[in-house]
Formats: C-alpha cells, sequence, structure tokens
C-alpha cells in the first residue's frame, strides 16, 4: 500500500480543497410556463423550448409489454 512521505499540513490540505466547493446547479425560468428548468434543455414540465416549440409530448405507455 503506497504510504504517504510526509504529513500534509491543515494549510495544504485547505489548499486543495479549495476547489471542492459545489456550485448551485444551473437554472432558468421557462419562458412557457416559469418553471424553472436547465438552461439550454427543454422544460421538463410543459415540453417547450425557445419560447414556442412543441418538442416532447410526454405521456407513459403502459401497453408496453417489455418493461419488465
Ligand atoms: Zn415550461
Amino acid at each position: 500500500m503506497a504510504v504517504p512521505k510526509s504529513k500534509i499540513t491543515r494549510s495544504r490540505r485547505g489548499m486543495r480543497r479549495s476547489h471542492d466547493a459545489l456550485k448551485p446547479q444551473a437554472h432558468h425560468e421557462c419562458d412557457n410556463c416559469g418553471e424553472l428548468k436547465r438552461p439550454h434543455h427543454v422544460c421538463s414540465a410543459c415540453g417547450h423550448y425557445r419560447d414556442r416549440e412543441v418538442i416532447v409530448a410526454v405521456e407513459p405507455d403502459y401497453d408496453d409489454d417489455e418493461a419488465a
């Protein structure tokens, strides 16, 4: 097993972890329904993208036999 040659000081550990903080998830209000959505993505609530285009009409298909 690899063994560290010397102690990592609190300072050095802190410097390493200075990049570890999580940034808040990017979000934007949908132009159509106002729901929060990810930028450059189709709105998951109403299926709109770029104002007026309806891209998806999500309707689950329960008749599918393949689903286990
Ligand atoms: Zn929407």
